[in-house]
């Protein structure tokens, strides 16, 4: 016998209807590509989404087709969210700060068929339009633009095209287990890989990351997502929002601290969230200009290490609880958030501050374990160490386009950090065994920055290491032994970076060495070269 209950399919498209029905006026405020801030509610958004369904089911796509944004937070990105996942397409948001060819390359890979856009990104999409052969349609998410139309031959424009149906539209029932949006994330070698997720595992993370242990989100707050819609989906928020009834403020490409402070005060924002260094810069302008974020009660920071300073500055200067989380593209991306339980309240000062800096524990729906290199689980006693494994309802089980699976025989994937674990769960990130570099959030192949290193004939070998970086979190330099006879200075192998890769993944510094440690299988021991020169560009600034 089965239980007697109704089953309803956990599909996106009820996210939007029940913001609609229940919290309609329910404000969304964004800053659009222009800087002019606007207002709207769910209930509009909900007419808007369909429409756009409409709309884009009438140019002929079906379900499961892919249709690409490369667009900022705002209102009109997120009613394309819902529109293409409740209509059953697949929502594919790029991060418009890779390379023109790294872009391409994810279209081609994804076979979008939509390509939507901010018009501040025109000119990067007028350049890669003969190298995206399966884009059939361009849509600029905005009103009529002469300009851009005359730019790119058979331009739409997303107000026009929802002006032009009406309002019959009604959201179709979908298999939860379908797709419903594409992420790529950083490979370590070679390609770019998406991430294909389901409208099931979409609704099983928003649920999760509303507890109160995990966001804590309801409808008395106000929520700034900080952290873009094209990294992980703005890590899950603007659905969780919509579950659960929470006004959002979209800051649009205005990411720098004034900007921010400016919607903070306004809006009486009440949880933002987003990587450190958008932080660094709100903690920084908040202080020059004497705001003391009095509606902020709580920031979430992942993405990258929270430094223990911040946490301090945040809660000690602005009484704001900062709350520490990781996650990756691959695991949707809550995979665990730090809230202490009450044991913890009679931490002495000192435990509980190393406590907070950790990367805390799972939810419900996400198990952590960590290995060492036979796969042989390890204590979970905070401190042994080990690779760091995860399952759960919202974690990869395979590439998009990959009939391989991703994770070990046993089920598990593997994250390519290595962490330390509690008996509660708290989880420490200690080190990383991919081959990667976060800067600010964005990943930087070292595989790619070596590659070009050596391309240069005064460099005998060469490894990419991620230096620590006040700014940025990390910043990469470049460990060289010159070729025999070779000269070559450091002004000269940066320069040899410039044009080859964006700028902001240039190389910081170039330390020359004799030679670089090896280990037995040929491969370049990256955690030694870390720990002699991961200091290198904190101790040059020290000295200039
Ligand atoms: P992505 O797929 O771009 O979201 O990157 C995921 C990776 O970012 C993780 O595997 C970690 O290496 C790193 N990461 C994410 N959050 C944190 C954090 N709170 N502390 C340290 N590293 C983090």
């Amino acid at each position: 016998m089965l239980g007697k209950m109704m089953e309803r399919p956990l599909i996106i498209s009820d996210l939007i209807s029940h913001a609609a029905r229940y919290h309609g006026d329910g404000a969304i405020i964004s800053r659009e590509t222009s800087g002019e801030v606007t207002q709207t509610d769910w209930r509009q958004l909900d007419r808007g989404a369909r429409r756009q369904a409409s709309a884009l089911l009438a140019l002929g796509l079906n379900v499961g087709d892919r249709v690409a944004t490369i667009a900022w937070n705002n209102r009109r990105h997120l009613q394309t969210w819902f529109a293409v996942s409740g209509s059953g397409l697949v929502c594919h948001t790029i991060n418009p700060r890779l390379s023109p060819e790294q872009l391409a390359l994810i279209i081609n890979d994804a076979g979008d068929r939509v390509l939507m856009f901010d018009r501040t990104f025109l000119p990067l999409i007028v350049g890669i339009k003969a190298h995206v052969p399966t884009v059939e349609h361009f849509i600029l998410l905005g009103e009529r633009d002469e300009a851009a139309a005359e730019a790119l031959s058979g331009l739409m424009f997303l107000d026009l095209m929802v002006d032009a149906v009406d309002d019959d539209y009604r959201w179709p029932a979908l298999d939860e287990r379908l797709p419903s949006s594409l992420c790529y994330t950083s490979g370590t070698t070679g390609l770019p890989k998406g991430v294909l997720y389901s409208h099931r595992s979409t609704m099983l993370h928003s649920f999760s990351i509303s507890l109160p242990d995990a966001m804590n989100l309801s409808a008395r707050d106000v929520v700034l997502p900080a952290v873009p819609m094209f990294h992980v989906n703005a890590w899950g928020v603007p659905y969780a929002a919509a579950m659960t009834g929470s006004t959002l403020v979209l800051p649009g490409p205005g990411l720098d601290g004034d900007s921010l402070i400016d919607l903070i005060d306004t809006y009486r924002v009440t949880l933002a969230l987003g990587v450190p260094t958008i932080w660094q810069g709100l903690l920084a302008a908040a202080r020059k200009r004497g705001s003391s974020l009095p509606s902020l009660a709580r920031t979430i920071v992942g993405g990258a290490a929270c430094p223990p300073a911040m946490i301090d500055a945040f809660r000690s200067e602005f009484g704001c609880d900062t709350i520490h989380a990781w996650g990756m593209t691959e695991t949707s991306p809550l995979g665990s958030i730090n809230q202490p339980k009450a044991k913890h309240d009679l931490l002495p000062e000192e435990e509980m501050t190393a406590l907070r800096c950790s990367q805390g524990r799972p939810p419900f729906g996400v198990d952590l374990r960590i290995v060492d290199e036979n796969g042989v689980e390890q204590a979970q006693d905070g401190v042994a160490r080990g690779q760091l494994q995860v399952r759960g309802h919202w974690v990869v089980d395979s590439y998009f386009g990959h009939a391989q699976r991703a994770v070990t025989q046993d089920g598990w994937f593997d994250t390519g950090d290595i962490a330390t674990l509690d008996a509660d769960g708290f989880m420490t990130i200690r080190d990383r065994s991919k081959d990667l570099i976060k800067s600010g959030g964005e990943w930087i192949s070292s595989v790619e920055l070596e590659n070009i290193a050596v391309s240069h004939p005064g460099v005998k070998m060469a490894a990419a290491i991620a230096a620590r970086d006040e700014k940025w979190g990390e910043r990469p330099v470049i460990i060289a032994v010159r070729a025999e006879g070779s000269q070559i200075g450091e002004d000269e192998l940066i320069a040899h970076f410039r044009g080859k890769v964006t700028s902001w993944q240039v190389p910081d510094a170039v330390v020359f060495v004799d030679s670089i440690p090896i280990n037995g299988a040929g491969k370049m021991l990256k955690t030694a070269l870390r720990e002699s020169h991961g200091d290198v560009l904190v101790l040059r600034k020290v000295l200039s």
